[in-house]
């Protein structure tokens, strides 16, 4: 589809958005504190920040990304000059959830517009002091047939979705994935679904126990334990255990403090009917550290539970909370019975010296990326794809690759008139000798 924009107009709009996010980037700290308590601090670096850069790199390399890229052409059609083109899909849809609600509704707009499509965002309505900022900056910057913002719950998602689009982008749970996906089968709309799994995070008898525990209070209790590439539960060599849980708890005391709910690093349950679904998969006796809660401000303490089942409530799927279940293995095998009950991950941590056995594990399991002896960092190099595989998603972003989601590549071969080397005409004749 012919774009509706061109690149320099693009690009212009573009340095706006940036302008008006730095303009407003304290009021958009603001807002996610008072939706769930997000720390400033988390906010810069995981919402602000991180579309501030990706905005920068967009603007920096946008005339080089749509320009139609050459490839080698195939002897077989000699002479010819063979490109490829970038146009824009045309109206894009994208429906955002609200763990990281600035972010994930941000860079996809950004990527889209990049690309010359038409957007439409509807970003979630369980953030709605976010989603007012973001209303608000869209409207000084874009006009509305180029990104129009349209707030709402799930009614207007679903009005949304049985219209006719080019292009759906979704980020949110698998079970809305899944509607999502059949209303984009109606007309055969393309699709990247961004959705979410059961992470797991190995631990073998040769990791460094002191540093993992760090990385993983870090990667699992930050937003509070809401973000789709969090640890889910840990998977740790028996022996181990023991000794790794302690220094878990004192990572744990030294982040946040005796008391979590004083600290102003610690964010909150986005709802109530969250904070009820995650303290109904507390069973009190598993507790081995933390287990407090608050209704009243939608709290519940960085808590570790020690698990031995895998028919459980805290088992059962994503806990996408600060609740850390500690299963253990003697066996390679003990390993897969677990990780093959669930489906493919979104992301998958391995904390090990041992090369082999990480090189093993990466390749044995399918699961969208992830880290070893690390966590969620992955997601910040943004020449690493970000996406799901199988129920974790479909499709994959960031960096150039966000934009070449947006973009329908264009085959087209150039062909000379100088020569017309006749072989592939009728009559052929014995032209396949004797098969
Ligand atoms: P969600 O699926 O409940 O909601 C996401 C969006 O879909 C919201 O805008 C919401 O209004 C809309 N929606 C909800 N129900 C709908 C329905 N029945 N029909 C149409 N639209 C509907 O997800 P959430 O609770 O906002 O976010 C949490 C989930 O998102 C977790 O599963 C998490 O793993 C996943 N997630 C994935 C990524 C990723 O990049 N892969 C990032 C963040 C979150």
């Amino acid at each position: 589809m012919e774009p509706k924009t061109n690149i320099n107009f693009r690009k212009e709009t573009l340095t706006k958005l940036l302008n008006e996010i730095i303009i407003h980037e304290k009021e958009i700290i603001d807002a996610l504190y008072f939706d769930f308590k997000k720390p400033a601090f988390e906010t810069v670096i995981s919402e602000t920040g991180y579309v501030i850069a990706e905005l920068k790199e967009t603007i920096k390399n946008l005339s080089k990304w749509a320009k139609p890229k050459r490839v080698f052409p195939s002897l077989l059609n000699f002479p010819s000059k063979d490109y490829i083109y970038k146009e824009p899909y045309g109206k894009v849809l994208i429906i955002s959830p609200w763990n990281y609600p600035f972010q994930l509704a941000l860079c996809p707009v950004i990527s889209a517009f990049a690309a010359g499509n038409q957007v439409v965002l509807k970003p979630s309505e369980l953030t709605p002091k976010t989603s007012e900022i973001i209303e608000k900056i869209m409207a000084k910057v874009f006009i509305k047939k180029d990104v129009n913002v349209i707030e709402g719950g799930i009614e207007v998602a679903q009005e949304l979705l049985s219209k006719r689009w080019d292009y759906i982008f979704f980020t949110g749970s698998v079970a809305v994935g899944k509607i999502v996906a059949k209303a984009a089968a109606e007309n055969l709309t393309p699709v990247t679904l961004e959705l979410g799994g059961k992470n797991p995070c190995i631990i073998d008898e040769t990791a460094n126990l002191k540093l993992a525990a760090k990385r993983i209070v870090w990667g699992k209790f930050m937003n509070a334990g809401q973000t789709c590439i969090a640890p889910d539960y840990i998977l740790i060599q028996k022996d181990m255990k023991s000794h790794f849980v302690d220094y878990l708890k004192k990572q744990i005391t030294k982040a946040y403090g005796e008391d979590p709910s004083k600290s102003p690093d610690y964010a909150r349950i986005v709802n109530r009917k969250n904070w009820q679904r995650l303290v109904d998969k507390i069973e009190p006796e598993k507790v081995i550290f933390g287990g407090k809660s608050d209704s009243e401000n939608c709290y519940i303490s960085p808590t570790i539970i020690e698990e031995t089942s895998l028919d459980t409530e805290i088992m059962k799927d994503e806990i996408f909370g600060p609740i850390l279940p500690i299963l253990t293995y003697s066996t390679e095998a003990e390993i897969e019975n677990i990780i093959s009950k669930f489906e493919k991950p979104l992301a998958f941590y391995i904390f090990t010296e041992n090369r082999i056995f990480s090189k093993h594990m990466i390749q044995k399991y399918s699961f969208g990326g992830g880290c070893v002896n690390d966590t969620m960092v992955h997601f910040s190099n943004k020449r690493l794809p970000f996406g799901g595989v199988g129920h974790s998603g479909i499709g994959a972003y960031h960096g150039i690759l966000s934009f070449d989601t947006f973009s329908h590549k264009k085959s087209i071969l150039k062909k000379s008139n100088f020569l017309d080397l006749p072989f592939r005409y009728a009559p052929y004749q014995d032209k396949l000798g004797t098969i």
